[in-house]
C-alpha cells in the first residue's frame, strides 16, 4: 500500500496537519495555564494586601478586643470567598488561624508551607511567594506571605482552589481530541483526494507510454500543460521519442543499406560462380577470369564488410585510440608513396609537400587509414593524366592536411551529404564499375576518426576543376611557445 504516490502523500498530509494541530493545541493549553496562575497570583496577592490590611486595622480600633488573633478572625470573616481560604502561622509553625473552608489536606501538606516559609524568612524580597499543590486530586495556588503584628513575625497562607480553571481546560481538551482526528481525517481525505487529481495525469501518461513501443514510436504523450512540472516531463519524455525515434529510423536505414550494398556482390560472386560451374568444357583461361572477378568482388565485399564492422563498433564505443608518438607529415609522404605506382598506372602525378615537421601523438593506424581513404577516393576519381597533390602544414593550434585533386568535382547541393553513410554522389558510376565503386562509407569513416582525434575533416573545395579534402588535428603547443 505504501508504494503508491497517492498513499504516502496522503499520510504525509495528513500527519503534517496533525503535527501543526498537535503544535498549536500545546502551545494553547501552555499559554492559557500560564496566564491563568499569572491572573491568579496577582488576584491571591491583591486579597492577602487586603486582608493583611483587614487584619491590621481590627488591632488599632478601638471598638474591637485588640487581639491578634481576634483580629484575624474578623479578617477571615470579612474576606470570605468561595475558593479561597487564609490561614495564619506562627514562625514556628503553630497554626494561629484558619478560615472555616480551609482545606483538610492543609494539615498534611504542612511541610510545604514550611518549606515556603523558611524561604520567606530567609530571603523575604527575593523568595517566590506562589506555588501550586495537589492534595486529594485538587490542584492549589498557594501565596506565603511574611508579616508582623505586636512585634512578632507571622505567616499568611492564601490558598485557592485551581478546579474550575482545570475544568475549563479539561473541557477545552476534551473538545480537541474529538476535534482533531476529525481534522486530520479530513486532511486526510482532502490530501487523498488532491494526490488523486494532481497524479491522474501521470496515470494517464504512464499507460499512454506503456502502449508505445517500436512499431508505433512515432506515437506521442500529451501535453495538457506545457507551463507546468507534468507538462515539462511530457515534453521530456516527448523528446526522449523523438531521439529513440530518429536512432530506430537511422539503425533501420543503415541495416537496409548494408544489405542493399552486400547484396551486389554477393549476387555477382554467386553468378559468377554459377556460370564457371555450369560449363565442363572451360579453359583453364576461362577459370582464371572467373576466379579473378570472384576474387575482386570477395575484396571487395570484405572491404565493406571491414568498414561497416569499423562503424557499428565506433557507434557503440569500442573502438578505442591506440595512441602513439610519430611525425604526420612522415605519415603522410608514407601514405603517399603507397599509392605512387597506383597513379603512376593511371597516369596522375601525385606529390606530396610538408612545410614543417609536425610531432603528434594519436592514433597511426586509425590517421594512416583516413589518409589511404582519401588518397584512394583521389585516385578513384580523377581522370588519366591528372593531378593529386598532398600538402601539410600547421595553421594556429591545428595541423591541416589537404588533399587536392583534379577530379570532376561534387555538385554544391551534394557537398552536405558526403560525410552521410552510404552516400554517393554519383552511384550510377560507382554501381556500374563495382571495382572501384564503394559503398559510400570511406568519408563517413574518415569523419568519425577525425572526431575521435578532437579534430575536423572538411570539403574545403570542390568545382570544375576538383576537389579538395583537408582534415584539421590538435596540434601539441609548440616548445617554445
Ligand atoms: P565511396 O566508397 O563510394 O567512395 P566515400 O564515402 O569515400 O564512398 O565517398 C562518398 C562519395 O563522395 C563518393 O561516392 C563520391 O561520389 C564522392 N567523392 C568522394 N571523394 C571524392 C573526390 N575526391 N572527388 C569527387 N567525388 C568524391
Amino acid at each position: 500500500m505504501l508504494d503508491s504516490v497517492r498513499v504516502r502523500l496522503t499520510l504525509w498530509h495528513a500527519g503534517a496537519v496533525a503535527c501543526v494541530l498537535l503544535i498549536l493545541v500545546f502551545a494553547t493549553l501552555f499559554l492559557l495555564r500560564r496566564s491563568s496562575i499569572k491572573r491568579i497570583d496577582n488576584s491571591l496577592e491583591d486579597v492577602a494586601n487586603a486582608f493583611l490590611a483587614t487584619v491590621r486595622a481590627e488591632l488599632h480600633d478601638p471598638d474591637s478586643s485588640g487581639r491578634f488573633k481576634d483580629s484575624v478572625a474578623s479578617a477571615i470573616q470579612e474576606h470570605t470567598y468561595r475558593d479561597i481560604s487564609f490561614s495564619v502561622f506562627s514562625v514556628d509553625g503553630t497554626l494561629v488561624l484558619s478560615s472555616p473552608a480551609h482545606p483538610a489536606f492543609l494539615e498534611s501538606e504542612m511541610s510545604r508551607f514550611y518549606e515556603l516559609r523558611q524561604r520567606a524568612l530567609a530571603n523575604p524580597p527575593a523568595h517566590h511567594p506562589f506555588r501550586t499543590l495537589s492534595a486529594s486530586g485538587h490542584l492549589y495556588r498557594g501565596y506565603s506571605r511574611l508579616f508582623d503584628a505586636e512585634g512578632k513575625d507571622y505567616i499568611l497562607v492564601v490558598l485557592q482552589s485551581l478546579h474550575s480553571e482545570n475544568e475549563f481546560v479539561e473541557a477545552l481538551t476534551q473538545t480537541y481530541a474529538l476535534l482533531i482526528p476529525l481534522a486530520v481525517l479530513l486532511a486526510g481525505l482532502g490530501g487523498y483526494f488532491l494526490a488523486r487529481r494532481s497524479l491522474s495525469p501521470v496515470v494517464a501518461m504512464s499507460s499512454q507510454a506503456g502502449r508505445i513501443g517500436a512499431e508505433n514510436l512515432h506515437d506521442r504523450l500529451l501535453v495538457r500543460n506545457s507551463k507546468d512540472e507534468l507538462g515539462h516531463l511530457a515534453r521530456s519524455f516527448n523528446q526522449l521519442l523523438d531521439r529513440l525515434d530518429e536512432s530506430f529510423q537511422h539503425q533501420r536505414r543503415f541495416v537496409a543499406d548494408a544489405s542493399h550494398e552486400l547484396r551486389t556482390p554477393v549476387a555477382i560472386l554467386s553468378g559468377e560462380a554459377e556460370v564457371a560451374l555450369s560449363k565442363n568444357d572451360r579453359s583453364p583461361e576461362e577459370y582464371r577470369e572467373s576466379l579473378e572477378i570472384l576474387h575482386k568482388e570477395a575484396v571487395r565485399l570484405k572491404q565493406i564488410v571491414e568498414n561497416l564492422f569499423t562503424l557499428t563498433r565506433a557507434d557503440i564505443g569500442q573502438l578505442p585510440l591506440t595512441k602513439t608518438s610519430f611525425y604526420l607529415d612522415e605519415l603522410a609522404a608514407d601514405c603517399v608513396h603507397n599509392f605512387r605506382a597506383l597513379a603512376q598506372a593511371k597516369q596522375i602525378s601525385l606529390k606530396c609537400e610538408a612545410s614543417s615537421e609536425m610531432p603528434i601523438v594519436s592514433d597511426e593506424g586509425l590517421l594512416r587509414r583516413m589518409f589511404t581513404n582519401l588518397l584512394d577516393n583521389a585516385i578513384k576519381y580523377t581522370p588519366a593524366g591528372g593531378a593529386i597533390s598532398v600538402c601539410s602544414g600547421r595553421s594556429d593550434s591545428f595541423y591541416a592536411v589537404s588533399f587536392a585533386d583534379t577530379g570532376p568535382g561534387i555538385p554544391p547541393e551534394l557537398q552536405p551529404r558526403i560525410f552521410e553513410r552510404f552516400f554517393r554522389a554519383d552511384e550510377s558510376r560507382t554501381n556500374a564499375d563495382s571495382a572501384t565503386g564503394g559503398a559510400g562509407l570511406g568519408l563517413a569513416i574518415c569523419r568519425w576518426i577525425a572526431e575521435a582525434h578532437h579534430g575536423r575533416i572538411e570539403l574545403t573545395r570542390s568545382d570544375s576543376n576538383g576537389s579538395t579534402f583537408t582534415v584539421f588535428l590538435p596540434a601539441p603547443e609548440p616548445p617554445n611557445s
